[in-house]
């Protein structure tokens, strides 16, 4: 193939992208990678806790299906979360036959952490809490070393390119124009949109803008999921997390009097809303975690991260309060990552397959990279041959502009973790059009369900179950869908 011609453009080099490259070099195909920024700024890098897969002996995939129906509020599409639940255990082995190194407990089996939500130990972890970077170094670099991938490092995808009704290609920034059989987009999700994140600064939804541009349709954007526990005021670390098994290993939350409030292990909705609560009753910036009893050899890089801020967490309490952390919605896609556009897949959490529904369970993301990644890439290969992308300019304005400070601090005042009418109808008005996309559907879904509440709707709709907010390409109105 001549240059500027591969089999797959994947976009994003976080756990989803490089899975995606990896899987389909495999079999055999050309695979051209663009990622924007260096791989220490993508959230994959930064996660923590781990990856959850049905592997302890007591555990099944079904358990692991139930305990993910149970985090999504009546909104999980079943087939995707069975697909997840009963291929994590295999791509898991696949990490470990890469050379990723679980972690092991004394006696030399897999150590499996325990998160909100999960009704069994299910969490295999690396490094302790340094997960997603031990994944990502041993994933970067077999990319690196694949002869059948190039890494274009530093380059922006600023559009998708089509011919006759498909995605044939990628235009960059830079103008220059790769084509393909089919893209992928592993962009990551959108939670830096809002002010308080605990997402890298790229983390603005992106690859969901560019999309919807090409055509492709947008859901459930309204729900966003809060983490209960990143650190407040510590110079260097505000909105640094502090991963939720540290709470499995029984770290607790204390109110300004001291006194627990919370069921620590509840799901992360739950736990976020009480803190925020209380944070609000108590007049507050932020609760106490108390890890003191936790061994830090757990969890050597929040240790690390808090000592070099210094706060010891071996002696102190750690002030925290919740952060925007996960986008639930994104490029509406199928059990293979196919967007409504031929040619373009999304994985990851630029993705929204709807496995998650109104909540995703601790650790489901990293093996929805894994999984979905995979899943994608090989079903792209079917493709048929690339078409020409001639050199180009970038549309401008751009198609995804990063948020302004403006936009960001709206969003949490306003599409935080409680909503009401009145505060999402300025929203409408946002310059970003990401701002505003969400703000349409978490004013027109009347209810509280999982991430999305709304204090002027408190109760459930069950009316709502099973049903996804869509908007689609060329449309700011959402609508509601029923996916298989
Ligand atoms: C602090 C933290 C801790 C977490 N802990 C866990 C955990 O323990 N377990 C778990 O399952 N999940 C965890 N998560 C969530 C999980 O890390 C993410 O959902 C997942 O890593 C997303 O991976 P991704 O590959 O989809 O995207 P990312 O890892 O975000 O990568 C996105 C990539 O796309 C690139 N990109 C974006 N736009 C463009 C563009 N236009 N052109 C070119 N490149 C572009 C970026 O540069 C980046 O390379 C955590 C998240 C955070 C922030």
């Amino acid at each position: 193939m001549g240059p500027g011609r591969s089999d797959l453009v994947v976009v994003g080099a976080g756990a989803a992208g490089l899975f995606a490259c990896l899987s389909a070099a495999r079999e055999g195909a050309r695979v051209t990678l663009v990622s924007a920024r260096p791989l220490a700024e993508t959230a994959s890098y930064w996660a923590q806790g781990g990856l959850a897969a049905a592997l302890a002996i007591e555990d099944a995939p079904e358990r692991h299906l139930e305990d993910t129906l149970a985090a999504g509020r009546g909104l999980v599409r079943r087939s995707a979360a069975e697909t997840l639940c009963n291929e994590a255990p295999a791509r898991f082995r696949e990490l470990e036959a890469l050379g990723v190194r679980f972690d092991a407990d004394r006696h030399g089996h897999l150590s499996l952490g325990l998160e909100g939500g999960h009704g069994v130990r299910r969490v295999a972890h690396a490094g302790g809490s340094a997960t997603g970077r031990r994944i990502l170094r041993q994933l970067s670099a077999d990319v690196a070393e694949h002869e059948a991938i190039e890494v274009l490092e530093g380059a922006r995808a600023a559009a998708l390119v089509k011919h006759e009704g498909r995605a044939v290609g990628v235009r960059l920034e830079d103008g220059r124009g790769l084509a393909a059989r089919g893209v992928v987009l592993a962009t990551g999700g959108a939670a830096a949109l809002w002010s308080r994140t605990t997402n890298p600064p790229g983390s603005f939804g992106s690859g969901l803008l560019l999309a919807r541009a090409a055509g492709a349709a947008l859901a459930d954007l309204e729900f966003a999921q809060f983490h209960p526990t990143a650190v407040v005021g510590i110079k260097g670390r505000e909105g640094f997390l502090i991963s939720e098994a540290v709470r499995g290993e029984g770290a607790t939350l204390h109110d300004a009097r001291g006194e627990r409030f919370v069921d620590e292990l509840a799901p992360r909705d739950a736990v976020a809303r009480a803190i925020f609560r209380t944070l609000r009753e108590q007049d507050l910036t932020a609760v106490h975690l108390d890890m003191r009893h936790v061994d830090p050899g757990h969890f050597p890089n929040v240790v690390a991260a808090l000592r070099d801020a210094g706060l010891d967490p071996a002696t102190e309490l750690v002030p925290v309060a919740p952060a925007s952390h996960y986008a639930m919605g994104g490029v509406v896609s199928d059990l293979d990552g196919r967007s409504g556009v031929d040619g373009l897949y999304a994985v990851g959490e630029c993705a929204c397959t709807g496995l998650h529904g109104a909540n995703r369970l601790a650790s489901n993301s990293l093996s929805e990279c894994f999984v979905f990644g995979r899943r994608a890439a090989l079903g792209a290969l079917d493709d048929p041959e690339p078409a020409d992308v001639p050199d180009g300019a970038p549309p401008e304005p751009p198609l995804a502009p990063a948020p302004t400070r403006e936009t960001r601090r709206a969003m949490w005042a306003h599409a935080g973790l409680e909503r009401d009418a009145e505060g999402l109808q300025p929203l409408l008005d946002d310059p970003h059009p990401l701002a505003r996309l969400v703000a349409r559907c978490a004013l027109f879904r009347e209810e509280t369900r999982g991430a999305h509440a709304r204090a002027d709707h408190p109760d459930l709709d069950p009316a709502l179950d099973l049903r996804h907010t869509v908007v689609d390409a060329g449309s700011e109105a959402p609508r509601l869908e029923e996916w298989a």
